[in-house]
């Protein structure tokens, strides 16, 4: 259950840190991975398998906390660690299709519990549904229609924006497609940067410990409020509406 107090001091809160007091809620913005689905651990495997295969030492788990930039920019960081410079487009390019097979093979990621009911609460209410991620694989965005009945027809994925989480284009760009100001929306991520991005979007941002991250860490990155699963997001959106 959510707390009153909680949820009352971080709706203070977001006002004194943006100006705005959340309004009527529009619109909200949906992260993809660890929000919608509960993909991460495949990805995690996926980057693994793809370094394996041309020799980048890495560790899984790190994955984790390389969530929420896009395919180029986590290649960047991998190549600057092992030779000590970047990757051209090119290369970013066919080592994010390998990743993409990697992932693809693995199968078809479940549903992260609780994620239908947030959106259908949403829907309920009859404020869009927005996806925003920095994601550009081909095998779950096409998935999206059938697993949401259709709900998230406005995307912004790692093809639409230049600059990744944690920079707020993502999410600014999310709410330009939706044809809201902040205070209409709320952005809903699992991820540090990721709900960095929404923050410094000036959107009252809804941290999702849907992983192995500790207690805190999403307040710490921004957000205006940490829940511990998408039931609780569920739940919250249901009174924020
Ligand atoms: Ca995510």
């Amino acid at each position: 259950m959510i707390n009153d107090k909680r949820l009352n001091d971080a709706l203070q809160a977001y006002t004194s840190r943006t100006g705005h007091v959340l309004g009527q809620l529009k619109a909200a913005l949906f992260d993809m991975d660890g929000v919608l689905y509960d993909s991460m651990p495949g990805h995690a495997k996926a980057w693994k398998k793809m370094c394996d295969t041309i020799g980048i030492d890495c560790d899984e788990n790190e994955f984790f906390a390389y969530e929420g930039r896009t395919g180029a920019s986590t290649i960047n960081l991998l190549y600057q660690r092992q030779y000590g410079h970047g990757a051209d487009e090119e290369t970013c390019r066919k080592l994010y299709a390998i990743k993409s097979e990697n992932f693809k093979a693995l199968g078809l990621p479940p549903l992260m519990e609780g994620g239908r009911e947030a959106v259908e609460e949403v829907l309920a209410h009859g404020a869009e549904c927005v996806l925003v991620t920095g994601s550009g694989q081909a095998s779950i965005l096409e998935r999206l229609d059938r697993d949401y009945n259709g709900a998230f027809k406005l995307r912004v994925t790692a093809h639409d924006v230049r600059h990744g989480k944690p920079d707020p284009e993502p999410y600014l760009m999310g709410l330009a497609k939706a044809g809201v100001e902040p205070w209409e929306a709320v952005a809903i991520d699992n991820a540090p940067l990721g709900v960095e991005s929404g923050s410094r979007a000036g959107i009252f941002t809804i941290g999702v410990r849907t992983g192995p991250l500790a207690e805190g860490a999403l307040e710490a990155a921004g957000a205006d409020i940490e829940l511990n699963s998408m039931s609780e997001c569920a739940e919250l959106l249901a009174r924020l509406l």
